[in-house]
């Protein structure tokens, strides 16, 4: 499938690799910047479609449906003029030649490339035993804790007890969901859990204020979830974990333990010959290439989790969230277009791009069960009715905001 050595293979003007909350919005942004006809567009994910992750803990739980909050991302794309979703592995790219390569051995290239491939939710290997655990990112993860789920909630385990790892945000999140379980009339399993919460931090939410901490521990105790903060996971067996603070240890009983204390980048992004930081994500400049200023480099870009912005003094203090990520999407996105405006060649040099503008905050909020916090700044506010009514607000208009019509033979079959 390879091209001749020098005719670059150009399938597309920009070639999305990842089709989650940043590059689904690079495509986006693409068409709504696109000062006449949009680009031609080739987008390559795993995935046909993504769940929603800021209410992941509630798809997994049934507090809503699983199969409808999920963004068809591959129709969406579809549904564009002049774009196309191809479904496969990344296994390589060709920075220079801006070309991938598939696990099925397709080769696409375009002139632009936007690397998108993200984060994955796994312990770190210091964990002994830690593929023990269970998580809910990507879609085989979440299929696979909720059928465990499934059988250790099935009346025949008595007291079953689930060990939530991680007190940052997702991880209160999930505890406060599987404790829940207790008062709902509509649960989707016959026996509620007991649940352990651990953190390493000495309080719960450490990028939060510290009164938001101690109030998320509160809420969460009073709906009967065992808090343990200052407190690290050394190792999982089968049925306990074992856990150290202060320098003790002592073991946890438990049906499962689940892991959510904190991403990892993606694997592919180790071997794609890109800049990364020490930690292994890919290190962008300012404009949010991968070779800032770099020599005929200049058309790869990189944005989401998978990134770190490098310029100044070292790296930002970026949030790795669903914000960020559209915010980044965009700026990519303008630079893409303008770089597309030019030459191929850039007879006169590669025209200046714009840097990103770094927010180091947003707007929280923390659901807790019962419980849903809103924090900004110094504020923060338990409003559970609203807050809970709010964020599926936002999933509806998240969703809104990539329509996806069912396909022609769909609608006339129907
Ligand atoms: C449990 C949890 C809860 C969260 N809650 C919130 C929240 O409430 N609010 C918020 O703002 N943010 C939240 N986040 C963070 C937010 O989900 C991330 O910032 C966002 O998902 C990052 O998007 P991304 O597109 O950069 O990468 P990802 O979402 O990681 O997506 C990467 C994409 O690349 C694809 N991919 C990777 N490797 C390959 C390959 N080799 N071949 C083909 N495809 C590949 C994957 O299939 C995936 O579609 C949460 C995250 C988690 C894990």
């Amino acid at each position: 499938m390879s091209s001749a050595p020098d005719t670059p293979r150009r399938d597309a003007d920009v070639l999305v690799l990842g089709a989650s909350y940043a590059g689904v919005e690079v495509v986006y942004q693409l068409h709504r910047q696109a000062p006449v006809k949009p680009p031609r567009i080739v987008v390559v994910d795993r995935d046909r479609e993504h769940g929603y992750l800021p209410l992941v803990q509630e798809r997994l739980l049934g507090t809503i449906p699983a199969a409808s909050s999920k963004l068809q991302t591959a129709r969406y794309v579809e549904s564009l003029p002049h774009a196309r979703f191809v479904q496969g592995e990344i296994v390589a790219i060709d920075p220079d030649a801006r070309t991938v390569d598939l696990a099925d051995g397709t080769r696409l290239g375009a002139r632009i490339l936007v690397v998108a491939l993200g984060s994955v939710l796994e312990p770190p290997p210091s964990i002994r035993g830690g593929e023990r655990l269970l998580a809910h990112k990507s879609p085989a993860q979440f299929d696979a804790l909720h059928a465990a789920l499934g059988r250790v909630l099935d009346g025949s385990i008595d007291r079953p007890r689930i060990v939530v790892i991680g007190g940052g945000i997702s991880g209160v999140e999930l505890a406060g969901e599987l404790a829940a379980l207790r008062t709902r009339a509509d649960r989707p399993w016959p026996t509620p859990p007991e649940v352990t919460l651990v953190g390493g931090s000495s309080r719960l939410v450490p990028i939060l204020r510290p009164g938001v901490g101690a109030r998320t521990e509160r809420a969460l105790a009073a709906q009967q979830v065992d808090v343990r903060t200052a407190t690290r996971v050394v190792e999982v067996g089968d049925g306990w974990v074992e856990v150290e603070r202060g320098g003790a240890s002592s073991r946890v009983d438990c049906a499962l333990a689940l892991w959510v204390g904190g991403i990892a980048p993606a694997p592919i992004l180790a071997g794609l010959g890109l800049p990364r930081t020490d930690e292994g994500w890919l290190a962008v400049g300012p404009t949010l290439q991968c070779f800032p200023g770099g020599a005929g480099r200049a058309e790869v870009f990189a944005c989401g989790d998978a990134v770190r912005v490098v310029g100044g003094d070292g790296p930002w203090p970026t949030m790795q969230r669903a914000i960020e990520c559209i915010w980044q999407a965009k700026l990519v996105a303008a630079n893409a277009l303008t770089l597309l405006g030019q030459a191929a060649d850039y007879p006169t040099g590669v025209p200046p791009l714009q840097p990103h503008t770094l927010r180091p905050g947003f707007a929280y909020g923390v659901s807790l069960g019962r419980r849903s916090l809103v924090v900004w700044g110094p504020l923060c506010v338990d409003l559970p009715r609203i807050n809970h009514w709010f964020r599926r607000w936002l999933m509806r208009q998240y969703f809104a905001r990539y329509p996806a019509p069912a396909p022609a033979a769909e609608l006339s079959a129907r």
